[in-house]
Parts: structure tokens; C-alpha cells; sequence
């Protein structure tokens, strides 16, 4: 699995990219820097999109990526996506009021973005992979999702607090090649990440004790304001294993 980092910062600013990541070229995990990172060409070739939930930063670049592909390709981009999650772009983004409903444009019998309810714990196939989306804690409805392919596996899990059954389930995944997972506040801020429904790097070290096995693991979505601080302790853990998700890094896993 080709892996290609676009944006991984859990704010915006120059040098900072907003979570969103390419796997294969046609399939993307969330969507808030895809618009800048990559170009318009690149853009038209991805025919699937996982959403991991509403917020901004992980949809904004839904809008202008359907605009930029729009009349470039010969079906519609698959949107996958929790219903709350796909009900929430639906009325809120493109709704024909902040942006055009590409829904129905150019057709409904021929859309730009197809819209794709997916369930929370069985697998569901898109790009030719296994996908399985587990519900995470976050201040909206949110999912982690398990991407299976024949040679292993990789575990998204975006915006989150402290959470449980997707560590159980990446606990008996087969062949679980890497972990990629948030830790957006530093210690002095647990009580903002706990309301937020985010992670700081003392809450990750407990989330990876539900994890329980030594995984490649990859960390994302720090506060640009912030970086610094949370990177030292992130370092502090003194995982080995642990490495942070840089913008414009391709991993294969
Ligand atoms: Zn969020
Ligand atoms: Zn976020």
C-alpha cells in the first residue's frame, strides 16, 4: 500500500496541511488539504474517498476537489462515510448555499460525488481493499477505519479521546502494518483535548496500552501552535516505534 501524505496537521497555516492522506493514488482518507496538495490531474484519479466525520478540517477540501474534477472524469467520486457524517456534509457543505450540490451536477443520473453510507464494524470494499469503519470518541460522530489489502494492513484512526473497540479490533487484525493515529494538544491542555475529544501524547501512551502490541506507529494532527511541545513529549515516551506523519511523505506499507 503506497501511503502519501498530504496533510497532517490538526490546524491550518503556511507549512501546514490539514488531514488528508492518498492511498494508491485513487483513494483518500479525509479530505482537508487535498485541494493544495495535489494537483488538479492527480485529483480526478481518485475514485474513492473515506470521510472519518464532519469537521471542517477533515471535509473542506470535499467542495473544491469536486469542483476541480467536475466534468473530468467518466463516474462519479465514491464518498464513503458514517450516515451522520455524510447527512452533515450534505446540509451543511454542499448544500447548494455554501457551495453547489455536486450530488446533482452535472445530473443525478450522472453526479460528481456519490455518496456512500457505509456501517460501523463490517467490512465493506472500495479501491480493492477490505475496509471497516469502528466508531471513535469525539466531540461528533466519528470513525476509525481498518484498511485490509492482500499483503497487510493499515488502521486510520483521525480525530479521537480515549476510546476502545478499534483498539480491539487492531489487536486481532491480521498482518497490521502501521497505526496512524491523533495526537492533537499538549499535556498542559488534557482537559481541553478531554472535551474536545482529542488526544494528547500522556492519553495516546494509554490508548497504545489498549493496543497492546508493537506496531509501527505514526502520529498526526498536532496543533501547529503547539508542535514543539507536543513532539517533546511525544519523544518523552520513548517508543521506538513511533514516528510523526510529515506533509508530502510517502510510506509503504
Ligand atoms: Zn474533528
Ligand atoms: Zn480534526
Amino acid at each position: 500500500m503506497k501511503y502519501r501524505v498530504l496533510g497532517s496537521s490538526g490546524g491550518e497555516a503556511p507549512g501546514f496541511g490539514l488531514s488528508s492522506f492518498l492511498v494508491d493514488d485513487c483513494l483518500l482518507i479525509d479530505t482537508g488539504g487535498v485541494a493544495v496538495a495535489l494537483d488538479v490531474p492527480s485529483q480526478a484519479k481518485i475514485d474513492h474517498i473515506l470521510l472519518t466525520h464532519s469537521h471542517l478540517d477533515h471535509t473542506g477540501g470535499l467542495p473544491l476537489l469536486a469542483d476541480n474534477v467536475f466534468g473530468m472524469r467518466t463516474g462519479p467520486v465514491h464518498v464513503h462515510g458514517i450516515a451522520q457524517t455524510l447527512d452533515g456534509v450534505q446540509r451543511n457543505l454542499l448544500n447548494d448555499v455554501l457551495w453547489p450540490d455536486f450530488s446533482k451536477l452535472p445530473s443525478r443520473a450522472f453526479p460528481t460525488l456519490l455518496y456512500r453510507e457505509v456501517p460501523e464494524g463490517q467490512p465493506f470494499e472500495a479501491a480493492g481493499y477490505s475496509i471497516t469503519a469502528v466508531r471513535v470518541n469525539h466531540a461528533v460522530e466519528c470513525v476509525a477505519y481498518l484498511i485490509q489489502g492482500r499483503r497487510g494492513a493499515v488502521l486510520h484512526v483521525g480525530d479521537t479521546g480515549p476510546t476502545q473497540a478499534v483498539w480491539d479490533l487492531a489487536r486481532a487484525a491480521a498482518r497490521l502494518r502501521a497505526v496512524c493515529v491523533e495526537t492533537t494538544f499538549p499535556n498542559r491542555l488534557q482537559e481541553v483535548a478531554d472535551q474536545s475529544g482529542h488526544l494528547t501524547p500522556q492519553s495516546l501512551r494509554a490508548e497504545l496500552e489498549k493496543l497492546g502490541r508493537d506496531v509501527p506507529l505514526f502520529v498526526f494532527h498536532l496543533k501547529p501552535r503547539f508542535r514543539s511541545e507536543i513532539v517533546a513529549e511525544l519523544r518523552a515516551l520513548q517508543r521506538g516505534n513511533l514516528r510523526l506523519l510529515e506533509d508530502g511523505a510517502v510510506h509503504r506499507f
